[in-house]
């Protein structure tokens, strides 16, 4: 998606070869135009798919998953980060490594809102080794729901979670893909640019 793109190269702050930062227009601050753009995309990628829900993760993933629920019609359930928990008899729980973050955490959906059966597009920021995608997908399949795609805003496609998830059998779609971050240059991989 070239409007992601150029927000990247113009905004985006290489921290390291493997961490790319975004928060003038994703992960702090939001750009609402370019959510909608996302939004938009994302729908027309997954429009034969009869979705009945869009999950993501908080909070990062709130944004983008919204305004694709929007465009998609369908409703839009965040899974919740929590340090620890007591009490877990009404929620689906599954763990989540962050690499960034270096750390574990619970991710966790009430039972209340996932149903045998329903179809369900997972959206999320970033995707790089895969952890929060395959834990959603997890949660999804616990409850007996299923997953019918993947919409990943940006893609480090340098590290294994594309490639892992397409080896477990999910479609994964990747608005922007990126093939190398140095301080003097993102590199993105080849794709059809709509
Ligand atoms: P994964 O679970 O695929 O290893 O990493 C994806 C999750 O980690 C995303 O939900 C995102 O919040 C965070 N993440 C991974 N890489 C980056 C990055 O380069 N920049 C930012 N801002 N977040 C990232």
């Amino acid at each position: 998606m070239k409007e992601l793109q150029d927000k990247i190269i113009n905004e985006g702050i290489v921290l390291n070869e493997e961490v790319l930062k975004v928060d003038s227009f994703l992960n702090h601050q939001v750009d609402p135009m370019l959510m909608m753009s996302i939004g938009q995309e994302f729908a027309r990628r997954f429009e034969n798919q009869a979705i009945d829900k869009v999950l993501t993760l908080e909070s990062s993933g709130i944004a983008p998953a919204l305004m694709t629920a929007l465009y998609l019609k369908a409703p839009l359930l965040f899974a919740r980060k929590q340090k620890s928990l007591t009490l877990t008899d009404n929620l689906y729980v599954e763990t989540v490594y962050s690499f960034t973050k270096q750390q574990t955490s619970d991710v966790t959906v009430s039972r209340k809102f996932l149903s045998p059966g329903e179809k369900v597009l997972i959206i999320d920021d970033f995707l790089a080794h895969g952890e929060a995608a395959f834990g959603m997908a997890r949660i999804v399949e616990a409850a007996g729901a299923e997953v019918v795609g993947m919409g990943i805003v940006i893609e480090k496609s340098f590290q294994d979670g594309y490639r892992k998830l397409q080896e477990a059998g999910y479609r994964v779609e990747s608005l922007a893909r990126i093939a190398s971050l140095s301080i003097e240059r993102i590199e993105f991989a080849e794709q059809n640019i709509p």
